[in-house]
């Protein structure tokens, strides 16, 4: 095992063409046996057993895994929601596995966009306030907040529905309007956790199409929890968990195309 400190180089044990190095130019998430243990009264479990992986920017990471094999752990983890219990995790080259909880919710904040499977906007709040919540709570200016919510709102192609509320959109439409939410603070890396678990295939498809576009033209890093293959198939890289640990973790050859998938489906009938 390889203790923290120690500047060996590190190859995953599921070998795959994707050795770990000491130093990897644009290297923006890199772990080192990362483990997480939960401690309930009595019961502990260990969630991650040694997770050791590397992204760079602009990597498009599909994670799979069993239920309880530790996707959401590792998740919260990278996106500065949690720290490992042990191990390291460095940022974008920052030791982020020490930090106080208050220092990990300002990294959060300025490097981190989260998309979850539930579709958490804030009820009877139009679709562009909801999009310029993390804005606010930054301390920009109205007109700041309203330019760049319209921005991220164009981006995930919902110009239109600016005013609406979210009971007035679709479940497709509301996970849009949070990948918007999700985008408008410019983060370094976008989290989405099952961002299509509750959503129909056309939704689906709706925000891979977006979730691939972002990724593409911005470069934006994207880390996405998955439980069905296509969508796995859309990243350009696979990491399967299995009982808190690596399983796997190799390129999706010839990654689907959520754009193309979407235009093959049969038009809609209302
Ligand atoms: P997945 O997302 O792959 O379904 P999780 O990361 O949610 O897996 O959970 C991994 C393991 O850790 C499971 O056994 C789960 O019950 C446990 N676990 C997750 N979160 C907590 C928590 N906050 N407290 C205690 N145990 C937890
Ligand atoms: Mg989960």
């Amino acid at each position: 095992m390889i203790e923290s400190g120690q500047p060996a180089e590190i190859i995953l044990e599921d070998a795959g063409p994707r050795p770990l190095r000491t130093v990897q130019p644009d290297e923006v998430v890199r772990l080192e046996q990362v483990h997480r243990i939960y401690q309930t009264g009595e019961i502990v479990v260990h969630a991650l057993r040694g997770v050791s992986l590397s992204v760079a920017r602009g990597e498009m990471v599909a994670i799979m895994g069993p239920s309880g094999s530790g996707k959401s752990t590792l998740m919260n983890i990278i996106g500065c929601l949690d720290r490992p219990t042990r191990g390291r995790y460095f940022l974008g080259g920052t030791d982020v596995s020490t930090l106080s909880r208050d220092e990990l919710a300002d990294i959060r904040n300025q490097r981190i966009g989260f998309v979850f499977q539930s579709l958490n906007l804030v009820p009877r709040t139009s679709a562009i306030e909801n999009v310029a919540l993390p804005l606010v709570y930054a301390g920009a200016s109205p007109a700041e907040q309203l330019r760049r919510a319209r921005e991220a709102l164009a981006a995930v192609n919902l110009s239109d529905r600016e005013k609406n509320l979210p009971s007035q959109l679709s479940g497709g439409q509301q996970q849009r309007v949070a990948i918007a939410r999700a985008l408008v603070g410019n983060p370094a890396i976008i989290i989405a956790d099952e961002p299509t678990g509750a959503l129909d295939t056309r939704s689906s498809l709706e925000v891979m199409e977006i979730l691939q576009r972002l990724n593409r033209e911005r470069d934006l890093t994207t880390l996405l929890v998955t439980h069905e293959h296509d969508i796995g198939r859309s990243a350009r890289r696979l990491i399967t968990l299995r009982d808190g640990r690596v399983q796997h973790d190799l390129p999706v050859q010839d990654p689907l195309d959520a754009g193309k998938s979407l235009a093959a489906l049969p038009a809609e009938e209302d």
